[in-house]
């Protein structure tokens, strides 16, 4: 450690500007010492450093263009926008705003001088900016010079702009010289990464020099990036490390499954395990008799019967005495749990609870009391049952469904919820499950804090989805083969996709797409789902369609996790080139759950680029969650296979757990190194990035 005073105890008043009340508003986004602000690193990127020529622009990279106003109209649509178009010698784009004001409209007189900033995307004529930033040249005037190096972007919260961040961090940067934090790694990673010193990777990343190689930066492959990457992901590596043996330390409640209980359970069921479920409910068995808390990940695929597996799981708590709580992603879901657990357990002498936002304060009082008291056996719920109101009497086994949709910090924050702890507190036991078919060595690092179970079988009779790719221009047999099916005792589901990420607009399509649907197939119960309905309508819809009473669902994507209708047997997914593989292999498990030959019709825009059409091909080969995942990979490069980002499960703030799973083995070298050698180096090193979240890091 170096004598200087280390920035890890400089509060952030030490710095000019940072008065008590910008301290506080620092301190929602855990920013306490100036060592925390040296670590606030960039999220991304702007790169605003050369105007690109609108003839050269290409989908989905920020450009900065400029050009000249040729046309300015508002248009009519599915919503009102201002369409602007602009011209440079190479060729013309248009830009369009949703949301606009009469004053915008006059700004962008034809002849205007426009630069603007933005993500060019494939639109309804072509390439398109929406939203773009904006800046009109005066007449006359010369634009001024593009910016010389990447302008980085900060994670950051309400009334904290991006350029007061920047001076933030320039000053903890300049600080940085003469107390440079403590590099707590083995001088052998520096090397390895062509780094010299962890503060010259810091000072890089925050302020990129001019010459810096723009490409590696955005992608976050620049040495520099790779350097803190890792020591990000060995720190998390340590963290659940030492959260689990943390864990490991605990007491939770010993839960042998009475065999006779169980015994009732398989026999009301119309089947009997499979193979899989069998085993896996025997690691989960052989937890719940343990003294120690279980940590364990189910990972199966797409109706491979998971609920089963939760409720053998549940039925040893239960049993017991203790209570379940059981989180599902959307209530959709956890209806759909409610259903399965009452019509399963409710015969066993157990009562089932439910908790979702949607409860009036009268039944939500009512159920808290009931989860208070030890009433309620099994709870299911939503995001709901994370709430701070909510108090188990004796909670034994924490289930959550879907893992992959809630944080670390939301599954830990279960543990706490436990009024059954006297002098010794008494945790639960954790069973998480998840569809997403993670590579082990991923998983290792991802869940390092769990134990792995497989179900790597589906139940018999199962006959895999017949796929078939076909163009819009063949609508029209569509639609008769989905009056057929519907005929003769088939449901289908009807699935909307939009390029947008926007509920709003993928429900206003799929409104759309019923009502066409309902002009051509007049005679068939229509049905309708997605996410801007009430919860009581879409539990409605739901219950219908589960009843059969609805024959044909058009629904948005909402419908892509857990969903269990056996007699749906055809899907049509409208533009399935604008869905990763993965999401529709999700969607594709909704049919193919009965014993009826099912069929999954993937009804493509025109024309589809040879890549789209390659990846879509892949859902005609396999059926496998693995094999999917890994082509997607292939083809479309890192991204969503751990959905986790956009959710924030994982909370890395530089690491790319997909792009940079080539670091992994050495994480794990190096977490063992340290064990040996060098423990004392641990906790500083946790400290440093993950020091205020709560969950990851007691004591
Ligand atoms: P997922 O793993 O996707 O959550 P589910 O638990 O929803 O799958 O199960 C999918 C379907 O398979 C359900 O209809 C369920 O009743 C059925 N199922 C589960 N286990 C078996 C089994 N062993 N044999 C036959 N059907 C089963
Ligand atoms: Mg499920």
């Amino acid at each position: 450690m170096s004598a200087a005073p280390s920035l890890a105890n400089l509060p952030v008043t030490a710095l000019k500007g940072v008065g008590d009340s910008f301290a506080q508003t620092l301190a929602k986004l855990n920013l306490f010492t100036v060592q925390d602000v040296l670590f606030h690193l960039p999220l991304r990127y702007l790169d605003r450093t050369t105007v690109v020529p609108i003839g050269d622009l290409a989908p989905n990279t920020s450009v900065v263009l400029e050009g000249t106003v040729v046309r300015c109209d508002v248009v009519m649509g599915r919503r009102r926008s201002l369409v602007v178009t602009l011209r440079d010698e190479t060729g013309q784009v248009n830009l369009r705003f949703y949301h606009f004001t009469g004053a915008q409209k006059a700004q962008f007189a034809v002849g205007a001088e426009v630069r603007c900033f933005g993500d060019p995307r494939l639109g309804a004529s072509g390439i398109e900016l929406y939203h773009p930033e904006y800046e009109l040249i005066q007449p006359g005037a010369a634009y001024k010079p593009v910016d010389q190096s990447l302008t980085p972007v900060y994670p950051t919260t309400e009334g904290l702009s991006q350029a007061r961040l920047r001076k933030l961090t320039s000053q903890a940067v300049a600080l940085m010289r003469t107390s440079p934090p403590a590099e707590l790694l083995p001088a052998e990673i520096n090397r390895r990464f062509g780094v010299e010193t962890l503060a010259h990777a810091l000072a890089y990343v925050h302020f990129p020099p001019k010459e810096a190689p723009i490409p590696a930066l955005v992608a976050g492959t620049h040495p520099c990036q790779q350097r803190l990457a890792f020591e990000e992901m060995l720190a998390h590596h340590l963290a659940l490390q030492e959260s689990r043996e943390q864990a490991r330390q605990e007491t939770a409640p010993r839960l042998p499954v009475d065999s006779k209980l169980l015994q009732d359970f398989y026999d009301s069921l119309p089947f009997s395990p499979t193979n899989a479920q069998q085993r896996v409910i025997r690691d989960i068995h052989a937890d719940l008799s343990q003294p120690q808390p279980m940590l364990r990940l189910v990972q199966g695929d797409v109706g491979s019967g998971k609920t089963l597996v939760a409720a053998a799981a549940a039925l040893a708590a239960v049993g017991n005495g203790w209570q379940v709580a059981l989180a599902a992603p959307t209530e959709i879901l956890a209806e759909q749990h409610k259903r399965n657990f009452e019509r399963w357990l409710a015969p066993l002498g157990f009562q089932v609870a439910w908790l979702v936002g949607k409860l009036t304060a009268k039944q939500k009082e009512k159920t808290l009391e009931q989860i208070a008291h030890g009433e309620a056996h099994l709870v299911v719920g939503t995001h709901a049952l994370f709430q701070e109101q909510v108090r188990f009497a004796k909670l034994g086994l924490v289930i959550i469904d879907e893992q992959h949709r809630f944080g670390v910090h939301q599954r830990l924050s279960l543990r706490d919820k436990n009024a059954a702890s006297g002098a010794a507190p008494i945790f639960p036991h954790q069973l998480v499950m998840t569809a997403t078919p993670i590579p082990r060595t991923l998983a290792m690092t991802a869940y390092a804090d769990l134990d792995l179970s497989v179900i790597d079988e589906l139940p018999p009779g199962r006959t895999p989805v017949n796929t078939v790719l076909i163009s819009q221009q063949r609508r029209a047999d569509v639609i008769e083969r989905v009056r057929d099916a519907c005929l003769a005792g088939r449901q289908v589901y009807w699935v909307c996709t939009l390029v947008e990420d926007s509920e709003t607009l993928a429900a206003a399509a799929a409104e759309e797409m019923a009502s066409r649907l309902r002009q051509s197939l007049p005679e068939l119960q229509i049905g309708l789902i997605h996410g801007r309905l009430n919860s009581r309508d879409k539990e409605q819809t739901m219950a219908q369609f589960k009843d059969g009473h609805i024959q044909l669902l058009v629904a948005t994507t909402v419908i892509e996790v857990g969903v269990d209708v056996p007699n749906a047997s055809l899907m049509i997914i409208e533009n399935p080139e604008r869905l990763g593989l993965a999401q529709l292999h999700q969607l594709r498990g909704r049919v193919g759950r009965g014993n009826i030959e099912s069929h999954c019709v993937l009804l493509y825009g025109h024309p589809l680029s040879k890549v789209a059409k390659e990846r879509l091909q892949v859902m005609r080969r396999t059926h496998d969650g693995f094999v999917i995942a890994e082509e997607d990979l292939r083809i479309r490069g890192p991204g969503e296979l751990l959905g986790t980002r956009q959710t924030g499960a994982l909370q890395f703030r530089l690491a790319d757990l997909e792009r940079d799973a080539h670091m992994i083995p050495l994480v794990h070298e190096t977490a063992e190194l340290l064990h040996t050698y060098n423990q004392a180096l641990i906790r500083p090193l946790i400290q440093r990035w993950f020091a205020h979240q709560q969950h990851y890091v007691k004591g």
